[in-house]
């Protein structure tokens, strides 16, 4: 687990250029440096300095960040910085008795006896039997909506889905910065994959994926990190383009996408809305800009995120289509939210299998 202070040399390296604030949704809403990586990294060099107090206010700063990386992939100097606010993000946790009740009390939904009842009323699909088995990460939003569609399309391809109750994927610990119980998350994953010999984990959620990826840079324990060398985390649309899977829906469709932040994939998934017959894909300006949620800051910025949220909107309207799809239950609530029936959300792979 690392600390901030060992993010030292990589927030000096901040030259200051400012590239990030031409890409960071909350920047252009604020306009206020302290929001966007270049004003906090002043702000965490003081942290670490002494000079400087962590304080409700910086917290403030820390919880505006979406975490969607965007500013990362501009900085020349190549600063992941959604790590280094997360180390922040934990120091703020070990001073505030608030931030430690309000995990505790998700502890106790993520690993207590809420999954166990949410467990009871999932609704598994039976798999067809085939050589080819992945284990199937559904994360929260599965046991809410059922893991038909991916047992229905992966079937489709000759593959098939094992199921076992996972908890969830612990994002929102990581974003509170309760790199424990993070890290218990990560323990519990790992034990409940060692009882099955597949090493190939497929998701659908962007936060899962994002989350069960990072594991490996969270983890405590080394003997954790090798067993998270051996397995592979994959996005379902990396092996619809693996295996070429030509689909073709019952009626005519156009749709849009909006790519959430923490999907890296986006490319696999262009393809395999270009390569479904039936289906016309329109690409929407700007359609991996951030959708405006974050969580709790959501709700206690809320000026900010619906200003966000508008430009999204804007241009999905622009596109002319009925339906937006994507692959992230955060950004589908954010999408619902502000859509003003305008238009449909769903989410891609249940769009999709329901009309197969
Ligand atoms: S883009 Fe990178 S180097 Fe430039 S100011 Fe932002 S964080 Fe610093
Ligand atoms: S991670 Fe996203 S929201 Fe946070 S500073 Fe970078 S661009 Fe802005």
């Amino acid at each position: 687990m690392k600390q901030l202070k060992e993010f030292k040399e990589s927030i000096h390296s901040c030259s200051k250029c400012g590239l990030c604030q031409s890409v960071c949704p909350v920047y252009k809403i604020t306009g206020n440096d302290c929001t966007v990586s270049r004003g906090l990294f002043i702000m965490l060099k003081g942290l670490i300095k002494g000079e400087l107090k962590m304080s409700k206010k910086l917290n403030r700063y820390l919880d505006l960040c979406l975490k969607c990386g965007a500013c990362s992939r501009f900085c020349p100097s190549g600063i992941d910085v959604v790590d280094i606010i997360v180390a922040a993000k934990a120091e703020y946790f070990k001073t505030s008795l608030k931030q430690k009740f309000l995990s505790f009390i998700q502890k106790q939904i993520i690993f207590g006896l809420f999954v166990d009842f949410l467990n009871l009323f999932s609704r598994k699909c039976k798999s067809k039997h085939f050589e080819k088995k992945v284990l199937y990460f559904g994360g929260c939003s599965s046991k809410i909506k059922g893991d038909r569609p991916v047992v229905k399309i992966l079937n489709e391809m000759g593959v098939e889905v094992i199921n076992p109750s996972f908890s969830c994927c612990g994002i929102s610990l990581y974003t509170r910065g309760d790199l424990k119980g993070f890290n218990q998350n990560i323990e519990k994953f790992i034990k409940t994959v060692k009882k099955y010999n597949i090493t190939d984990i497929v998701t659908t959620c962007a936060s899962c994926e994002k989350s069960l990826k990072d594991y490996m840079k969270w983890t405590d324990s080394k003997e954790s990190r090798d067993f998270l060398k051996k397995i592979k985390v994959k996005n379902l649309y990396e092996y619809i383009k693996e295996n070429k899977l030509k689909l073709t829906l019952k009626k005519p469709v156009e749709v849009t996408f909006h790519k959430p932040c923490n999907i890296d994939n986006y490319e696999n998934i262009k393809w395999f809305l270009n390569n479904i017959e039936n289906l016309t894909y329109i690409e929407m300006q700007d359609y991996d800009k951030c959708c405006g949620l974050n969580g709790i800051s959501k709700f206690s910025e809320y000026k900010i995120m619906t200003k966000i949220f508008n430009k999204k909107r804007n241009n999905i309207l622009n596109t002319g289509v009925k339906y937006v799809l994507t692959s992230c239950l955060g950004c589908e609530v954010s999408l619902k939210l502000f859509s003003r029936n305008s238009y449909g959300v769903d989410d891609l792979t249940n769009f999709i299998a329901s009309r197969i």
